[in-house]
C-alpha cells in the first residue's frame, strides 16, 4: 500500500461547499475502487474563514497547505485577493493551466476546440500594488513583468505543447500542429508587455518543432469566438489569461465545466476556473463537473509526480463515468439538464463503481471502456 496522499481542502464560499462535497463523494469512491489512500485536511480559507477566524487565510491553514502534497480548492468569494492570489505568490504557483475542450457529451456553439491557456500566475497587475493620490481622485496600479517569470511560463507553455502533441493520434496530428501563441498588448505597452513578448520569443528558439506566433489580446479575444479550434496553447500574462479563460470556457460549454491547475515546480493547487456564483448558491443546481474535472487533473498530476498508475487509471475512469452520466441526461441546468448537484455526483459515483466492475448501465459486461483524452 503506498503512503497516503495528504490533500489540503479549501471548501470555499457560495457554491464552493456544494461542489466540494461532490468532489469528496467521487474521490471517496475512486479511493475505494483503486485503493488510493487519501488524507484530507480541512484548511478553511475565504469569506467564511474571515468571519469565523478574523483572517481570510488563517496561519494554521496556510501552514497545513504548505505541508500537504497538494491543495484542492473550491471557489472563494470577496476575499480572493487574500486567499488564492496570495497563495499563488507565496507558494510560487507560477503556471495557471486552464484547458478549454469540446466534449461530445456537452453541447456547445463550437466543435473541435481543444486548447489550453497557460497563464503567468504571479505578477502583472496581480501584484496588487495600488495606491490613491490627490485626495482619492487619482488611482494607480503597478503592472510588473519580469524576464525570469516570463521565460519560465513560456518554457511551461512549450513543454505543454510538446506533451499535447505526443498524446495525439496520427489523425489528430495531421489536423493540428503543436503551436504556442503569445498574447500581449505590446503596441500600447512596449515596456511591460514588450518584455513579456521578447522573453517568450527568446524561449521559442529552444523549441523549433513548436510553431510560435504572437497576437494582440484584443485580436485573441475576437478569434476565440471566431475560430477557437485554431488554437493549441495560448500563452498569456496574468490579467489577459484570467479574462480570456472565462471566454474560452463559454466556447466549450460554460464555466460549469471549467477546471484549472496552479503549478510550481513541486506543489500544485487545483480549483475550478469560476468564482463562487452567489446567484445560484444554496439552490443545489451548481454544476459539479468543474470540480470533478479539477479532481481529474489532480489525479493525473499525482499519478505523474508519484509514478502511480492507480491515480492515472482513476482519472480515466472518472472521465468515462462523467461521459456516460452526462450522455444519459443526468446534468445540471447550466448545460441543459434538470438534475441537482448531488444527483449528478451520486450518479457519477455509481457509474464509477459499475464501470470498475466491468458492467454497463444495462447490466451487460463492458468490453472496453471508451476513455476520452484531456
Ligand atoms: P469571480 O470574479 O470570482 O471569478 P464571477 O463574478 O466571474 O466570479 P462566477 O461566480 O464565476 O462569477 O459566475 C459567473 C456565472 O457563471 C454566474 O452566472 C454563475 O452562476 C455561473 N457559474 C459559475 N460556476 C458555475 C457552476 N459550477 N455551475 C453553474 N453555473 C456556474
Amino acid at each position: 500500500m503506498p503512503r497516503s496522499y495528504r490533500v489540503s481542502c479549501i471548501e470555499g464560499d457560495g457554491i464552493g461547499p456544494e461542489i466540494f462535497k461532490s468532489a469528496r463523494t467521487v474521490l471517496g469512491t475512486l479511493s475505494d475502487c483503486y485503493k488510493i489512500p487519501f488524507d484530507f485536511v480541512s484548511t478553511p480559507a475565504g469569506d467564511k474563514a474571515l468571519k469565523d477566524f478574523g483572517e481570510a487565510l488563517p496561519k494554521t491553514s496556510f501552514n497545513a497547505i504548505r505541508e500537504s502534497d497538494l491543495c484542492l480548492k473550491a471557489p472563494v468569494g470577496e476575499t480572493a485577493k487574500d486567499t488564492i492570489v496570495y497563495l499563488r505568490q507565496a507558494l510560487d504557483l507560477y503556471a495557471n493551466i486552464r484547458p478549454a475542450k469540446n466534449y461530445s457529451f456537452i453541447e456547445s456553439r463550437f466543435s473541435n476546440v481543444d486548447m489550453v491557456i497557460v497563464r503567468e500566475n504571479t505578477e502583472d497587475l496581480y501584484v496588487c500594488r495600488e495606491f490613491l493620490e490627490d485626495d482619492g481622485k487619482k488611482a494607480t496600479a503597478f503592472k510588473i513583468i519580469t524576464q525570469k517569470a516570463s521565460k519560465r511560463i513560456a518554457k511551461a507553455a512549450f513543454e505543454i505543447a510538446l506533451q499535447r502533441e505526443a498524446s495525439r493520434n496520427s489523425k489528430e496530428r495531421s489536423a493540428k500542429q503543436a503551436s504556442v501563441v503569445c498574447v500581449h498588448k505590446a503596441n500600447v505597452l512596449p515596456v511591460t508587455d514588450g518584455l513579456f513578448l521578447k522573453s517568450c520569443t527568446e524561449v521559442s528558439k529552444d523549441y523549433p518543432n513548436v510553431a510560435f506566433s504572437q497576437m494582440l489580446v484584443d485580436t485573441a479575444a475576437m478569434n476565440l469566438v471566431r475560430n477557437p479550434d485554431s488554437f493549441d496553447v495560448m500563452l498569456t500574462p496574468n490579467m489577459y489569461g484570467d479574462i480570456l479563460s472565462d471566454e474560452a470556457s463559454q466556447v466549450v460549454g460554460g464555466l460549469g465545466i471549467a477546471s484549472s491547475a496552479n503549478l510550481s515546480d513541486d506543489f500544485a493547487l487545483f480549483e475550478p476556473v469560476h468564482g463562487c456564483a452567489p446567484d445560484i448558491a444554496g439552490k443545489g443546481i451548481a454544476n459539479p463537473l468543474s470540480m470533478l474535472f479539477t479532481v481529474k487533473a489532480m489525479l493525473e498530476w499525482l499519478g505523474s509526480q508519484n509514478d502511480d498508475p492507480h491515480c492515472i487509471d482513476a482519472a480515466k475512469l472518472l472521465e468515462s463515468a462523467v461521459s456516460s452520466v452526462t450522455s444519459s441526461n443526468i446534468k445540471t441546468p447550466d448545460i441543459g439538464g434538470k438534475s441537482k448537484t448531488d444527483q449528478v455526483s451520486r450518479a457519477i459515483s455509481e457509474e464509477i463503481v459499475r464501470q470498475k466492475s466491468g458492467v454497463n448501465q444495462d447490466g451487460e459486461m463492458i468490453k472496453e471502456n471508451v476513455l476520452l483524452k484531456w
